[in-house]
């Protein structure tokens, strides 16, 4: 069984409200594991509104529309409905009855549109809306097609229509909710189209899915189950995960919400560790980002905002800061070597400090206690944001490794 989405209203479409029912929605139906295969917008057109219903009711097994069920002439969903369905809107004594008693419990009187809201499409049944005026309907036994549940627009009567009546209704339909589980695998440092080349295959599985998302430095790996109970969800998921993590080897940093800064901040304890960083490229970021992690502590020394040469000086360096090539290489191992604690492991991340000096290489350099990691990492990087994320989880990503001592990965 499979759900579709119609959104209906012209403000929606033309971006003046934000969607949120449909977010709202589409979360609903995963939690029961109901796959949600399309979601339209449609703007407040009669014709317009059937066609996509028409359309809706041909491909999905469960079609839910949101809006339109007001008592304006510009809300059109019980004539669309009816429409698409072949059926004739009848008047409901029934459904006047629900209406003007909501507007009797106000101290109101009912207006003569309201009315309107009387009809639904002949055999639908009304699902009573305790919590609003609009009355929603389900329109079933449709030849052979599917069916429609039709939802008020106002997101609080929605929301309540969904988790008191709709939800327990499908999930009966579907012969019982399922359980949807996610894993996410986090890795770093290797590029999106590296993972797609390395796992592509798996990614064309249906139960589990998986996915990628990228995002500055790092690529998400989702795997998602679906099954009658967590336990079983679970069991799909380890066989792929297994083999996901074979297959990126080290690339894997963490699961689900772990971030790289957290991941490194760990190593630093369990190998009772401290770290020395020597950043004239991002601001500080390196040393923000372990700070707002929890482990500020663990930073046995800071230096940043300053220029390389500053940084040379500080550290009592040669006064040789050519940036250039093998030199370049050379100057930040010998910064990470000054930088780093005794036991300890140094960061050099180092390159232009202003975007005026973008023809300067950025190299980064980690010495841990056994293993000395160097990394020419190219020209050009100037100070967007981007590029500052991008560094700093490269930065901490190589701190990781060389913790860790796998510097290769079978990802790489
Ligand atoms: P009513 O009976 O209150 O008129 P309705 O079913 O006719 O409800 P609409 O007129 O389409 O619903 O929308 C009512 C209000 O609900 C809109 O003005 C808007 O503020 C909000 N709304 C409608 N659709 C959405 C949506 N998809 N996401 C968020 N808010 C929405």
């Amino acid at each position: 069984m499979h759900a579709e989405l119609v959104m209906i209203g012209t403000e929606l479409l033309l971006g003046e409200i934000v969607d949120t029912n449909a977010t709202k929605l589409a979360k609903m139906l995963r939690e029961i594991g109901l796959d949600l295969y399309y979601k339209t917008t449609v703007g407040d057109n009669l014709a317009r509104i059937t066609d996509v219903l028409n359309l809706a009711l041909d491909r999905s097994d469960v079609v839910i529309t949101s809006g339109g069920l007001g008592p304006t002439v510009d809300d059109m969903t019980r004539q669309a409905v009816a429409d698409a369905t072949g059926r004739p809107l009848v008047y409901s004594t029934e459904l006047e009855e629900q209406i003007a008693e909501r507007f009797r419990s106000f101290g109101r009187e009912m207006k003569e549109n309201n009315k309107r809201q009387a009809y639904i499409p002949d055999g639908a049944v009304p699902l009573p809306n305790p919590v609003g005026s609009a009355p929603c309907f389900l329109s079933d036994d449709i030849e052979g097609r599917g069916f429609i549940v039709s939802l008020p627009g106002v997101p609080r009567e929605l929301e309540y229509m969904m988790q008191h009546t709709v939800l327990p209704l499908l999930i009966e339909r579907m012969g019982g909710a399922q359980v949807m589980k996610v894993r996410m695998l986090r890795t770093c440092a290797v590029g999106e189209s590296n993972v797609d080349r390395i796992i592509g295959d798996l990614m064309t599985a249906s139960n589990p899915t998986v996915g990628l998302a990228a995002h500055a430095g790092q690529t998400d790996v989702r795997i998602a189950a679906k099954a009658a109970t967590q336990a079983e969800a679970e069991a799909r998921i380890a066989p792929v995960e297994a083999e996901l993590r074979r297959r990126l080897g080290v690339a894997v940093y963490g699961v689900d919400k772990e971030t790289v800064p957290e991941v490194v901040g760990r190593l630093l304890v369990d190998q009772d560790l401290q770290l020395g960083v020597v950043d004239t490229l991002t601001g500080g970021e390196i040393a923000r980002d372990l700070t707002e992690a929890g482990f500020g502590e663990r930073i046995a020394k800071n230096l940043q905002g300053l220029r390389v040469a500053e940084a040379v000086e500080q550290l009592g360096l040669p006064a040789d800061t050519s940036l250039d090539g093998a030199q370049g290489m050379e100057l930040t191992a010998a910064l990470a070597k000054a930088v780093a604690p005794p036991e300890g492991v140094g960061l050099a991340l180092i390159g232009p400090l202003t975007s005026g000096e973008t023809d300067n290489m950025t190299f980064i350099a980690v010495h841990g206690p056994e293993d000395v990691h160097l990394a020419e990492m190219g020209r050009g990087y100037s100070g967007t944001t981007y590029v500052h994320r991008w560094l700093t989880i490269q930065s901490l990503d190589r701190v990781r490794r060389v913790m860790l001592k796998e510097l290769e990965s079978a990802a790489d």
